[in-house]
Parts: C-alpha cells; sequence; structure tokens
C-alpha cells in the first residue's frame, strides 16, 4: 500500500551521527558499562510534591477529557509567568496548552506554513526541527551558523535564505550548542522578521537554565508579539519529561485557530498533569532551581576540567544542560572522535554533525550524570582528545 510522501520522507532516511548513540544503546543492553552522556535526561526524577499534586487531582476525578484549549488555572499561570518575566501583557487566550514542546513545535509550524512555503530553522539545530517543519508540510531550510561566531546567527547569515520562507525558528538558550542568544542576535532577528515578514517560532524550552547573562524572549522586543509564537515546556524546567506538558504562546487569533487544531490532533493534556504543572510554576522557583541545580553545578567543574588543558575548546557554556566542545585539534571528525571515545573509553556522546554541519568536529556532552563521574569522564574525554591530537601533529 501506498503511504504518502510527507511521511515517508519526514526525516530524509539518513541517520547519520546518530550511529553512536545506538551503538551505545546496544552496548548497555547487552551489560556493558557505558558512561551515557547522550541525550537531554535528568538524572533526577518529578519532585515528589509535584507527583503528589498529580495524584490528588487524579483522586479528585480529572482524570476524563480536559477542555482542549488547557485548563483555565493552567493556562492562566502560564500566562502570568509569561507576562512577569517579560512584561508582555498575557492572558489565558494567548495560551495554548500542548502535549509537550514538541507537539508545540509542530503545531506552531501548522498554523503558519503552507505546502510548499519554506520553514527556516539554524543549524546546529535539535534533532527534531527539519522533520517537524517538514510534518507540517513545508520545506525545511537550515541556516548555517559559525563555530567562529559562538554560533550566534547574524541577520546576514539568514537573509539570503529568506525568499520563500514564512518562518524563522530559533532557540535560546540552545540545545545543542549550550549557546544563549545575545540581545544583539535578538534585535536582530527580531529587525529581519519584521523587514521580510516573517513568523518567528522561538523555542525557550531552556528558559530556566542560563547559567550566564540573561534570557531574553524575543517576544518581548517592539513589534514581535504578534508575530511571535513562544514554545515552553515543563519537561527541561521541573524535571517532567514524560508528563508531556508545554505550551504556546502567542496571538490571540493564532491561538484560535491552534485551539482547532488540537481538537483534531491531540484533544488536550490529561487534567492531573495540567493540575500538577499549574501547582509546579506556583511553588515557589525553589522547585526549578533543585533541577537547574546539578546542570549549574557540573558545568562549573566542566570549566574546572577544561581550564586545565587546550586540546579540547569550549563553545561558551551559558545555557542548557549540554557542553559542545571542539576536538578540531585531534583532526577527526566529531562522529570519528565518539566512536573512538565508545571504544575505548566506553564514554558515549553525541557527534555535533548530528545536528546538521555547522557543528561538525565537535562532540555534544549532556551534563546528565552525577559529578564525580561526570568531571571524571570529561578529564578522559580531555586525556583522550590530547593524545588524538599529540598522533595528528606528528603525522
Ligand atoms: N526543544 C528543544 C530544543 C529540546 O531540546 C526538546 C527536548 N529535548 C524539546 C524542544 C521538546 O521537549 P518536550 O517535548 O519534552 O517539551
Amino acid at each position: 500500500m501506498k503511504l504518502s510522501h510527507r511521511i515517508t520522507h519526514l526525516t530524509d532516511g539518513g541517520s547519520d551521527g546518530w550511529d553512536v548513540f545506538y551503538r551505545a544503546r546496544r552496548m548497555i543492553a547487552e551489560g556493558h558499562a557505558v558512561t551515557e552522556l547522550t541525550i537531554g535526561e535528568h538524572d533526577i526524577r518529578t519532585d515528589a510534591t509535584i507527583l503528589a499534586e498529580m495524584d490528588r487531582s487524579a483522586r479528585d476525578g480529572h482524570t476524563g477529557y480536559a477542555m482542549v484549549p488547557g485548563t483555565d488555572l493552567l493556562r492562566d499561570t502560564v500566562a502570568a509567568r509569561v507576562q512577569n518575566r517579560t512584561g508582555v501583557a498575557t492572558t489565558r487566550h494567548n495560551v495554548l496548552i500542548t502535549p509537550g514542546g514538541q507537539s508545540a513545535l509542530f503545531a506552531a509550524h501548522t498554523a503558519v506554513c503552507d505546502p510548499g512555503d519554506v520553514g527556516l530553522y539554524l543549524d546546529p539545530y535539535y534533532a527534531t526541527y527539519p522533520g517537524t517543519i517538514r510534518g507540517a508540510g513545508a520545506i525545511a531550510k537550515a541556516v548555517q551558523t559559525r563555530a567562529e561566531d559562538a554560533f550566534q546567527p547574524r541577520a546576514d547569515m539568514i537573509e539570503p535564505l529568506v525568499e520563500g520562507a514564512v518562518s524563522l525558528l530559533i532557540n535560546t538558550p540552545n540545545n545543542p550548542t549550550g549557546v544563549v542568544y545575545s540581545r544583539e542576535t535578538l534585535n536582530e532577528i527580531a529587525d529581519l522578521c519584521q523587514r521580510r515578514d516573517l513568523w518567528l517560532i522561538s523555542d525557550e524550552v531552556y528558559d530556566t537554565q542560563v547559567w550566564e547573562g540573561e534570557h531574553l524572549s524575543p517576544r518581548a522586543l517592539p513589534g514581535m508579539a504578534e508575530r511571535t509564537l513562544v514554545v515552553g515546556s515543563m519537561s527541561k524546567s521541573h524535571a517532567m519529561t514524560g508528563s508531556r506538558c508545554g505550551w504556546i504562546v502567542g496571538p490571540e487569533e493564532v491561538v484560535q485557530h491552534l485551539i482547532n487544531l488540537a481538537t483534531h490532533t491531540t484533544y488536550g493534556v490529561p487534567g492531573f498533569i495540567q493540575d500538577a504543572a499549574s501547582y509546579a510554576l506556583t511553588a515557589g522557583d525553589g522547585l526549578e532551581e533543585e533541577v537547574a541545580a546539578p546542570f549549574r553545578r557540573r558545568r562549573s567543574l566542566a570549566m574546572q576540567v577544561l581550564g586545565g588543558q587546550n586540546t579540547v575548546g569550549l563553545v561558551p557554556a551559558q545555557g542548557a544542560m549540554y557542553l559542545m566542545l571542539d576536538i578540531r585539534a585531534t583532526g577527526m571528525s566529531g562522529e570519528a572522535f565518539a566512536n573512538a571515545l565508545l571504544d575505548t573509553h566506553a564514554i558515549a556522546v553525541m557527534p555535533g554533525e548530528s545536528f546538521g554541519t555547522a557543528a561538525a568536529g565537535h562532540i555534544r556532552v549532556a551534563m546528565t550524570i552525577d559529578d564525580d563521574r561526570f568531571a571524571a569522564a570529561l578529564q578522559t574525554v580531555c586525556n583522550f582528545a590530547s593524545e588524538l591530537a599529540g598522533q595528528h601533529a606528528a603525522e
């Protein structure tokens, strides 16, 4: 039977760069001890008080269909949080609750892209971006950023690709680079979106994980509230990856259409999950600080380890739960280095090439294991890189 072009071409068929990840998975399944630094999964679980609220809500009967746009309580809570943090007037009518940030990304592109329209995104990119844009029927086009600019995008890199484009997807704090976009970068992007009439889809799921500088939501820039769709999530801020609870914040008219889309796709998010999310978002900053703290600590440890050598470069680690390490001094690709590291030291990291082409010669390290093992693994990475760089220089 024939399948749709859209679904069979969602991911372009390529698994390049993910081979290391799957090989590590197989080794673990076979009983090998592998230090897993590949994906962005917390090493702590959802806080017990959040689970207690989930349980209370479910026992109180919130197990039926919930309101499709989200409960009034959670929509109001998200609106108040966004308004507090950005100063932009926001009500529940600007908010759609979604099953995680991923489905919000899909819905946002579906809302603004017609088949054949171009959806722009920036390379290096979070793995699902091109498939999400294609899934919404659009043509996914990557804009290269450069390691030399610490992967901060510039308008003059985006501008030549704008022809036919209706949207630009950005992500700050950034996965995979750990970079936080500067005010200057965001101003340039905002100006570009207004000049070239682009929707800005702003993925801000790491907004509570900023180690240096500050998180700026581009929706707060002049003239941007009417053309920005912000994607948020409970996954990273509150270690609720499995709860599948996120949102889109945008203009009321768009949210009205998105509610209609949700009625015909997800049909909402479980009420007991939404109650738990409302609790978590109003319980004070303590809960999210507890979730962010391990990454903040490990980032400091990483700066110490990396400060003691000069083979491995560190892309400015300003936010999110990852470090992007430049291993070009070894003369190897990120993929070759990651494979060799897995073979010789049983440490699994993601090759930069898993995230496009801009981060070739880099590896991404997730800061998701306990501090001592993390620091030791990073030291091993540095020692290994230094050996390989020595051999490379002698060649
Ligand atoms: N955006 C980025 C940049 C991510 O890294 C992730 C998850 N790793 C998501 C969106 C989606 O997260 P979720 O669906 O769990 O909210």
